[in-house]
């Protein structure tokens, strides 16, 4: 069987350095708020290109606490409304509405399952605070159209960048392009740790210490509480692991690359729509996307899941429900999506990382190319 993505071959391939790492932490007996973590913010921030980078527990908390900390600088006030595309994964959602602001959700393109910037402008309305812009399966969303927007109407830009570490557009990183950035080191994202872990960056002095605070209890100085805060912040064990895997980010991405480049240029089924990169040039220099999933679309999407599991190929579906047909957002379930509905009933996601052998992949793409409707 070809896993959808093996952790435990990824994890082993860092050895021995993390069991070092995490060994290292043990002797030093001292597990939050330390020098591991401050570390590797700096070396965070060095990658992505801010000024600032907080380390905090989880990728919904960065951008919980970046919502949060516009509040609190009352440059957003409960019922705002913030624009979402349609088709992307629950916490970009759930961190607007935990904030009691409004999720308005926009349709993506089909081709590059980003955000449609021809679609945005009539949902903007005097409540309009910001776009959070997701890359989603690790491509860049940005584009001249929705900086265009975002300038045009003074809105905030908050990257959701969970699944887009290391992407570019026009020479700048996301995580970078916006006023901050939310990012999630689950263990299965393009950098993951061994548990959760997650980070804000940006450029923002007043906004990057607001956070800080917040995500320490709202507390600058041990004790005063300044704020109603919460605690969310990364673990020394988290950030020595992570500062262990950042080094070699560059080189896993390149693989990403290499494996989606060779399944572009041979999956050829006329049932099968491969992805389309947002930025025709970038795809030239293949430098863009980072891959963290490879998504393909069929119309006979359970047909191809069941033949690819029978002939050894692991495969996920990124993702089954869209936020507006979730129970928990009842209030939305009579809206209509058709781009995005569509989008959920078609997508499959191949095996990908960077530990896949030249030989797996060509299996997948056999396997991938038998099937007939
Ligand atoms: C993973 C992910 C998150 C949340 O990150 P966690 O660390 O799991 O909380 C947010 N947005 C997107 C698009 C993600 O893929």
């Amino acid at each position: 069987m070809i896993k959808f993505l093996d952790l435990k071959k990824i994890n082993d391939s860092f050895e021995p350095e993390l069991s070092q790492a995490i060994q290292n932490v043990l002797n030093s007996g001292w597990y939050l708020t330390g020098g591991e973590n401050k570390a590797f913010e700096e070396e965070f921030a060095a990658f992505v290109g801010t000024k600032h980078a907080i380390g905090v527990a989880n990728g919904l908390d960065a951008l919980r606490l970046i919502l949060k900390a516009y509040m609190e600088m009352g440059l957003m006030n409960e019922g705002d409304e913030i624009i979402v595309p349609a088709n992307t994964f629950i916490a970009s959602v759930l961190a607007i509405s935990d904030n009691k602001l409004v999720p308005v959700l926009v349709e993506p393109e089909p081709s590059s399952f980003n955000l449609d910037a021809s679609k945005i402008e009539k949902y903007i309305n005097p409540r309009t605070r910001a776009i959070m812009l997701v890359h989603l399966y690790g491509q860049n969303a940005m584009n001249p159209g929705i900086q265009e927007i975002i300038d045009r109407h003074k809105l905030k830009l908050i990257e959701d960048s969970a699944q887009s570490i290391g992407a570019v557009y026009g020479g700048r990183k996301t995580g970078a392009l916006g006023h901050a950035s939310g990012h999630s080191f689950y263990p299965g994202k393009n950098l993951g740790c061994l548990g959760d872990g997650g980070a804000v960056t940006t450029n923002d002095d007043e906004l990057a210490t607001l956070i800080r605070t917040l995500a320490n209890y709202g507390s600058k100085k041990k004790y005063h509480c300044e704020h109603k805060g919460l605690n969310s912040r990364l673990d020394e064990i988290q950030a020595t692991i992570l500062r262990v895997k950042l080094k070699r980010l560059n080189a896993d991405n390149k693989r990403r690359r290499e494996i989606a480049q060779y399944y572009i240029s041979n999956i050829k089924n006329p049932h099968i729509i491969l992805p389309a990169l947002t930025d025709a040039t970038a795809v030239a220099e293949n430098e863009t996307a980072v891959w963290h999933l490879f998504v393909i679309r069929s119309a006979k999407r359970e047909a191809l899941q069941s033949f690819l599991t029978e002939n050894g190929v692991q495969t996920l579906i990124h993702y089954p429900i869209p936020p507006h047909k979730q129970e928990a957002y009842r209030e939305m379930n009579g809206l209509s999506f058709p781009v995005t509905e569509q989008i959920h009933a078609e997508v499959l996601s191949l095996p990908i990382s960077p530990v896949m052998e030249d030989e797996e992949v060509k299996i997948v793409v056999d396997v991938v190319n038998r099937f007939q409707a």
